[in-house]
């Protein structure tokens, strides 16, 4: 995993040790020693994490740590802060000013690695998501703003699933006081029946439970479908170490050390929901953006970039399985009429409400889309010509006889529209495009004999 950090230290002894082990693990090392300097080069070489010595000059590590948090270029790079302060009040000071986590010089060599790789690997897989989120262009205020990092309240539903009821409840008394909502899990098997069931924001799990080993656990949730994206925060015992290189390396978020200190605890939980937010939103703006790209926003149907790319996969499959494959293409009349007479607006709702109609009364596998201002196409395979002809002229009575959403300043009454629908079947060796042409050319021929029809296209395009 070639990854880079950037190591942060005024002590140029401090820097060469941390350059040193981390070269030797075949990370790249940019190296800063002051404040000032650490910001211009995280923003302008972007590294995978950076390490940040707490007492500097000028300005200290937590200062540098709040202000790569509040800037949208450096918010999403993770920050372990390195020191020799040892006092509790100071890491809780580096954990509220954004950091992932705090550890305390001299380092434990085989931690500070499993940690830089864990939250290396957690920002790797964010990335990926940024970088989706970029290319479909759809970065919302919220997001660039690196807004869910510096949200001063969060709060939601943590799952603890510890075996000693004392240390159980303590943590949940504490998460209540910060109005996070908690359920306590007394074994493994309990924890991992409510998060099958349940939703969590996060979930705490203890190193040690009655009824096995809590990693086992956080293995499966990690695996599962369900909860792989659930963040993980581990207590241990401080002599704990092998139990805790193995956690990140299994996928765990975050640690918590015996005995529990409360604003700790609460540093770190919202760190993990926040960060989950982050990347809820960012998963949720991506599938919304790839929506819009597939779908027609007036009436919610397939669009015909969407039409054109699936019809292909269906014409093979049909081809493959030697199932007939029909479509039709369907055009309001006289839509003009509409528009001029009732509106635009109006005009619009009667593109919705035949849309609906469409799309309602299809089997689940026939495909809908509009692909054009009142133009639709259905296509539906293991369908014959006949069976198709047939689905076409229900749909045609079905827009004619349905009152439509329309009062105009003539008249209180509503009113209805007709279709002209053009049927084709799939014929060996023909593509979507042409097969689209023949259903056009029907269309047309329903327009010339009068509209409100149904007519069938002739094996062969007429070009
Ligand atoms: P025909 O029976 O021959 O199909 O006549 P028509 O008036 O329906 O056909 P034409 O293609 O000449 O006109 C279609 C009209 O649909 C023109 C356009 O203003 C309108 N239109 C296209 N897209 C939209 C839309 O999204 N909303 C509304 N309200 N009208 C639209
Ligand atoms: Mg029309
Ligand atoms: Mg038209």
């Amino acid at each position: 995993m070639p990854a880079r950090v950037l190591v942060v230290d005024d002590v140029p002894a401090n820097v060469k040790i941390l350059e040193a082990k981390l070269t030797a693990e075949y990370f790249e090392v940019l190296t800063a020693s002051h404040g000032r300097a650490a910001l211009e080069i995280a923003q302008a070489e972007q590294p995978d994490i950076i390490l940040l010595d707490v007492m500097m000059p000028e300005m200290d590590g937590f200062e540098v740590c709040r202000r790569l948090k509040a800037d949208a270029r450096t918010a999403h790079i993770p920050v372990v802060m390195v020191t020799a302060l040892s006092d509790m009040g100071d890491r809780v000071t580096g954990l509220d000013a954004g950091a992932d986590d705090f550890l305390t010089k001299p380092v434990n060599d085989l931690i500070l690695l499993s940690r830089v790789k864990s939250l290396v690997r957690l920002k790797t897989s964010m990335d990926e998501w940024r970088l989706r989120e970029a290319t479909s262009g759809q970065l919302g205020g919220d997001l660039s703003a690196g807004a869910p990092f510096a949200e001063a309240e969060v709060s939601g539903r943590v799952l603890v699933i510890e075996s000693d009821p004392f240390s159980g409840e303590k943590i949940c008394h504490l998460l209540e006081q910060k109005h996070c909502t908690t359920v306590l899990a007394p074994t493994g098997k309990e924890g991992s029946r409510r998060c099958d069931t349940e939703e969590f924001d996060l979930v705490i799990v203890s190193l040690y439970l009655e009824d096995g080993d809590g990693l086992r656990l956080c293995s499966h949730l990690r695996s599962s479908e369900r909860t792989r994206r659930l963040p993980i925060l581990l207590v241990i015992e401080p002599e704990e170490m092998g139990g805790l290189v193995k956690g990140f390396e299994i996928g765990v978020n975050d640690y918590l050390f015996r005995p529990i200190e409360g604003n700790e605890l609460w540093a770190r939980v919202r760190t993990q929901m926040r960060r989950k937010r982050y990347q809820d939103l960012m998963r949720e703006n991506y599938q919304r953006s790839l929506s819009l790209a597939l779908t027609d926003s007036l009436t919610g149907l397939y669009n015909r970039r969407y039409l054109n790319a699936h019809l292909s996969s269906m014409i093979e499959r049909s081809q493959s399985d030697g199932k007939p494959l029909s479509l039709f293409m369907l055009d309001i009349d006289h839509f003009k009429h509409v528009n001029d007479t009732y509106g635009h607006a109006s005009g619009d709702e009667v593109l919705r409400q035949v849309a609906g109609l469409i799309s309602h009364n299809l089997r689940e596998f026939d495909l809908t889309a509009r692909i054009g201002g009142e133009e639709f196409v259905v296509v539906m395979p293991d369908t014959p010509i006949a069976a198709a002809q047939m689905v076409a002229d229900r749909m045609r009575k079905m827009v004619a006889e349905t009152d439509m959403p329309l009062r105009g300043a003539a008249t209180t009454s509503p009113q209805r529209v007709t279709v002209s629908i053009g049927v084709a079947t799939l014929v060996d060796g023909e593509g979507g495009d042409e097969l689209l042409r023949r259903a056009d050319e029907a269309l047309y021929a329903a327009k010339n004999a009068g509209r409100d029809r149904v007519m069938i296209a002739t094996a062969k395009a007429t070009v």
